[in-house]
């Protein structure tokens, strides 16, 4: 096994940087997250984008370090969902 190939999600997600674009680019049905019993989106997103906060019954989403994998997208269609302005969000440094 080669040890440089980090093996941790988080260890690879280390290796990305970010433009942060001040739009969030990423918008949930907030009213529709309520009902929602699965919360697919907190449970599919590689990068833990989203988090259900119970106390004040409210999806929280940290745009900045999405991987615009579009996986909640697909799983999620009460998420609205455009890629970042031209040039923010995630910069893959081998891709
Ligand atoms: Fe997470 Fe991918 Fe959705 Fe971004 S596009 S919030 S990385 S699941």
């Amino acid at each position: 096994m080669n040890d440089k190939i980090p093996e941790k999600i988080e260890d690879k997600l280390f290796s990305i940087k970010y433009k942060t674009d001040a739009h969030c680019h990423l918008r949930p049905d907030q009213s529709k997250c309520l009902q929602c019993l699965e919360k697919t989106c907190t449970i599919i997103c590689p990068a833990n984008v989203y988090c259900y906060n119970e106390t004040e019954k409210k999806l929280v989403v940290s745009y900045e370090k999405c991987l615009e994998c579009g996986a909640c997208r697909i799983a999620c269609k009460h998420i609205q969902w455009e890629y970042p302005k031209s040039g923010k969000g995630v910069q893959f440094k081998k891709g």
